[in-house]
């Protein structure tokens, strides 16, 4: 089947299947059984093997729907390419198949309530009895995680070592006695993250995915995957009706005014140029070139992006912005991706260092034993 072929069968599809109030495991299981989820992800792990000019046509057609996928988008963006990059075919046998089918929601648990820029001094601790791994700590901020089955767990397994060198990665199941997850409220009035306890939770060894104290090289693969997933939009729900975008603010505002077109004509360009650029990562990650920090500054743009859509429609739409209820959940939904998937500033200090090659920050934690350290609630 050509392109043209592929993206009007999808767009037939979608047209007879994308329901927004449809039970959005249903969905996913619908999705996958028509070939499109996992779009380029190997055929043997559930996939469709498949290129990237397929998944960008199917993405061009799912932007015209809001489709139900919101909870299984850090599974789809983070863990589950995670899983493929890092994990062994055993993991990746029992675990992809049931990420793609939406039979298994994932989350991602890396930040805690002392290490969120700095997330390598975490202080949750793993400790392996010879069997299994016994954890005890608290996550926060942990997206999706009140419907999640399986997490992508970032723990501490040496504290002898630099605080970098001492952490590992686990696929914790959510359901495990010792696990308590608590909602917390944003400031749109909606429960998108929460926090997690782990009382005395066991994780067979089986599911410790990469070395005993490798867990950084895991977690900076998925940190690429999440701020490549994030500016691309990739497992995101529909963006349909997005209150802030281009067509639907040139709906609202006045083009009569030269400033109104002047600002619209901003944001076109900065969209475009941003699509234009992680599309480029996209395809360079495909064929074997490593995006790395480039992929922080795609994030970053985003982020950017984001905040001048909700100041232009703050300014240019008046109380409307407040009465709106669309409007207004769009506009205090902004700053979130200025912080989830590491802040602007963390951004900045990475695109500096090591994409302008200027002097890095000061580190003089890098060679102290973690126990020696002073951070979180460490005293
Ligand atoms: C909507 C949302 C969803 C999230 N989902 C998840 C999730 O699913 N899983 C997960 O593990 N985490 C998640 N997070 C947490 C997110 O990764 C952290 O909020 C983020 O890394 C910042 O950490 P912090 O909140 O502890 O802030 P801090 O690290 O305490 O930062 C506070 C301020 O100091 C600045 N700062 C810190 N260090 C530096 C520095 N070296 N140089 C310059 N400025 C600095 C920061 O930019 C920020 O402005 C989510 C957050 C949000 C908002």
């Amino acid at each position: 089947m050509n392109l043209d072929e592929y993206r009007s069968t999808a767009r037939a599809w979608l047209a007879d299947n994308a329901r927004e109030n449809d039970d959005p495991k249903q969905f996913m299981a619908r999705l996958h059984d028509a070939g499109y989820s996992g779009i380029t992800w190997p055929r043997q792990w559930g996939g469709q093997g498949l290129t990237q000019a397929e998944e960008r046509a199917f993405a061009a057609e799912a932007r015209h729907h809001n489709l139900p996928t919101y909870i299984f988008s850090i599974g789809l963006g983070m863990c589950g390419p995670t899983i493929l990059d890092r994990g062994d075919d055993e993991q990746r046998a029992r675990f992809l198949r049931p990420l793609l089918r939406g039979e298994e929601v994932w989350c991602q648990l890396f930040s805690e309530p002392g290490a969120g820029s700095d997330v390598a001094s975490l202080q949750t601790r793993a400790e392996f009895d010879g069997e299994t791994w016994l954890v005890n700590g608290q996550k926060v901020w942990t997206s999706v995680a009140q419907y999640a089955d399986w997490g992508l767990l970032l723990a501490r397994t040496d504290v002898d070592v630099p605080k970098h060198k001492g952490l590992t990665m686990f696929l914790v199941d959510m359901h495990h006695p010792g696990v308590t997850v608590r909602p917390l409220k944003d400031m749109t009035g909606h429960s998108r993250f929460n926090e997690i306890f782990f009382d005395d939770v066991t994780i067979p060894d089986a599911h410790r995915l990469g070395e005993v104290n490798d867990g950084w090289g895991v977690a900076v693969t998925t940190l690429l995957h999440e701020r490549l997933s994030i500016s691309s939009g990739v497992g995101m729900s529909g963006q349909k009706d997005n209150p802030v975008s281009f067509e639907a603010l040139r709906a609202r505002l006045d083009t009569s005014d030269p400033y109104v077109r002047d600002q619209l004509v901003e944001l076109h360009i900065r969209s475009r140029a941003l699509a234009l650029f992680t599309q480029r990562l996209s395809q360079e990650t495909k064929a074997g070139i490593f995006p790395g920090a480039r992929g922080s500054a795609a994030k970053l743009l985003l982020a950017e992006l984001t905040m001048f859509q909700a100041d232009l429609a703050t300014s240019l739409a008046g109380p409307e912005a407040v009465l709106d209820d669309g409007l207004s959940q769009a506009i205090s939904l902004a700053p979130a991706l200025a912080l989830g998937g590491g802040t602007n500033e963390i951004m900045r200090n990475i695109v500096g260092d090591r994409v302008l090659g200027l002097p890095p920050e000061p580190r003089a934690d890098k060679s102290v034993p973690f126990k020696d350290l002073k951070v979180g609630t460490q005293s």
